[in-house]
């Protein structure tokens, strides 16, 4: 009895399973720009390819060519982010199904860069490819708000329309205008430039504008001149003064003959 339990108890294994996380190397959150993302795909990858190589990484320029690679490494990692089940179906050549939200796109895999291009009405034509096909890219990726404002800062605050145009030259953004908008809103140079002027709140009207009083009780003065009026041998200088009630807007004024102000003591005359 007791060596049939020793022998299952050697029988028995204990497997463990350990599921590895692969982290991103780059946060997008923590660069500003899209110009600095690329840069800094670029290091890691040639820090990557000095590795596998066992070589120098080389010299501190960066060459048109890796930042070329770095960027079309930021559309697939976009690409295998948000549409991952499209990318993977495209990528072993299975339809996508109905249901799939680029499906309208018409699009293709390109196996030399590994990217999801959209299909269009140029595929017969001698363009080149980047021309034919574009770059699908999907709305609402933190990388892909810093590409709209790089473009956006490019175009010196361009509005939406330019925005989109220069974007659609490369990339096909989904929902493009929309998201370009929302983007748009958030520039503060933008915002600062559509602000109007401030308007001031108006004071509530004093209590003598809005009770009941006998006419002329509370007044406005106001002057008009000087004025040259023409008399029998000369012109003769003058002004006029404008009597309101504040109550009931009722008006009257007084001439004032070679004389520019009056006093207090002739307001009961004209009144
Ligand atoms: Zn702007």
């Amino acid at each position: 009895m007791t060596k049939s339990v020793e022998k299952e108890r050697k029988h028995k294994q204990t497997r463990v399973c350990a599921a590895i996380t692969m982290e991103p190397v780059i946060d997008p959150s923590r660069y500003a720009q899209w110009l600095m993302l690329i840069q800094g795909k670029t290091f890691v990858l040639r820090g990557v390819q000095a590795f596998k190589s066992g070589a120098s990484a080389g010299s501190k320029e960066l060459s048109t060519e890796e930042l070329q690679d770095a960027k079309l490494s930021w559309y697939r990692r976009i690409q295998q982010e948000v549409n991952q089940a499209e990318y993977e179906r495209m990528k072993g050549d299975l339809p996508l199904p109905n249901t799939s939200a680029i499906l309208k796109l018409d699009p293709c895999y390109d196996k030399r860069d590994h990217l999801l291009w959209a299909g269009g009405r140029l595929q017969h034509s001698d363009l080149p490819e980047g021309t034919k096909h574009r770059i699908i890219l999907p709305h609402g990726h933190a990388v892909v708000e810093k590409i709209i404002q790089s473009v956006h800062k490019e175009l010196l605050h361009a509005g939406p329309e330019s925005t989109l145009s220069v974007l659609h030259q490369e990339i096909w953004l989904t929902k493009g205008r929309h998201e370009i908008k929302r983007n748009l809103g958030k520039c503060l140079v933008c915002q600062h430039q559509r602000v109007g002027p401030c308007s001031q709140k108006m004071a509530p009207l004093p209590s003598e504008r809005v009770s009941l009083s006998p006419v002329f009780t509370h007044i406005g003065i106001d002057f008009a001149g000087p004025l040259f009026v023409r008399g029998s041998a000369s012109s003769v200088k003058a002004c006029i003064s404008i009597f309101t009630c504040a109550s009931s807007h009722t008006g009257g004024f007084k001439p004032h003959w070679g004389q520019m102000l009056f006093g207090p003591w002739e307001l009961p005359n004209f009144l």
